[in-house]
């Protein structure tokens, strides 16, 4: 089956508990829609409160399970706010069975020569330690799923370097590797799978930030991206792990 063109059934996720970061807007906020409209409940979180709350409204407008709000900065964090995210996570919901790291900081389009360490810095925070940090805290209330799902998110610069996108692509090429480190320790001995999604060009505020002169219309939108996003969270990808899949 391609993932690309997954059918997922509407009652795919019932009864999961779902993170997704970066859940106010572009791609999370979608992905938070799609897991809630086929069953989830889901944890949304951000750092701005009001487009959480906008997308909280959606979900219930549309009938989903009430979703919680959690905001938190990623630049900012540190490992004790991860803990008490874990503990919090275990007081309200009790469980979790899915985690999507989609939040994503882009950074300087420029050359190396010229990039400066708080930009570096910066990214490497959001797009790699947030998620470092965010999945060990985790970790331990994922492992109780009996059927969990970790999806970290790629970019093709993060397969293939190309001039200008400094520490964004380097970012990515670390989420591979933490993606693959770690799908490769928890093989055999857990029920949690890990994987990245390499969403391909989407119509979001940082595709257009990415490429002023583009025109957004030509561009895909979020919503034709969710088949591989429901493939990797629900159970038809049970089993699979370690991989990098292409959302387009
Ligand atoms: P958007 O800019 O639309 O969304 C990014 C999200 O990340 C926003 O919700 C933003 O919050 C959140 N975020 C950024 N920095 C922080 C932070 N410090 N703390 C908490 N949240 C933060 O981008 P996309 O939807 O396009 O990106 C989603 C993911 O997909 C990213 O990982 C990106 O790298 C990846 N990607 C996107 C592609 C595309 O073409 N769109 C292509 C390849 C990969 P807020 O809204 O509050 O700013």
């Amino acid at each position: 089956m391609n993932h690309m063109q997954y059918q997922a059934p509407d009652d795919l996720l019932d009864g999961r508990v779902i993170a997704v970061t970066g859940a106010g807007d572009g791609i999370g906020a979608e992905a938070a829609r799609t897991f809630a409209a086929h069953g989830a409940t889901v944890i949304l979180i951000g750092r701005t409160v009001p487009k959480l709350e906008e997308v909280y409204d959606q979900i219930e407008k549309a009938g989903g399970a009430q979703p919680g709000i959690y905001p938190i900065s990623l630049d900012g964090a540190v490992e004790k706010d991860y803990r008490d995210m874990h503990d919090r996570l275990e007081e309200v919901f009790g469980q979790l069975d899915g985690l999507l790291h989609n939040a994503g900081e882009l950074g300087q389009r420029t050359p190396i020569a010229n990039y400066t360490l708080a930009s570096w810095q910066k990214v490497m925070q959001v797009n790699v330690t947030a998620e470092f940090l965010m999945t060990k805290a985790l970790l331990p209330l994922l492992e109780k799923s009996d059927n969990a799902s970790i999806i970290f998110t790629s970019s093709s610069v993060g397969k293939v370097g190309k001039p200008y996108w400094g520490a964004y692509a380097v970012s990515k090429f670390a989420i591979e590797g933490l993606s693959q480190v770690l799908a490769h320790e928890l093989e055999g001995t857990s029920n949690i799978r890990v994987n990245c999604i390499n969403p391909g060009a989407t119509r979001t505020r940082m595709r257009a930030t990415a490429f002023p002169a583009e025109d957004p219309a030509t561009v895909t939108i979020p919503a034709a991206i969710m088949p591989t996003y429901l493939y990797l969270m629900g159970s038809a990808s049970e089993g699979i792990t370690g991989q990098s899949l292409d959302a387009q």
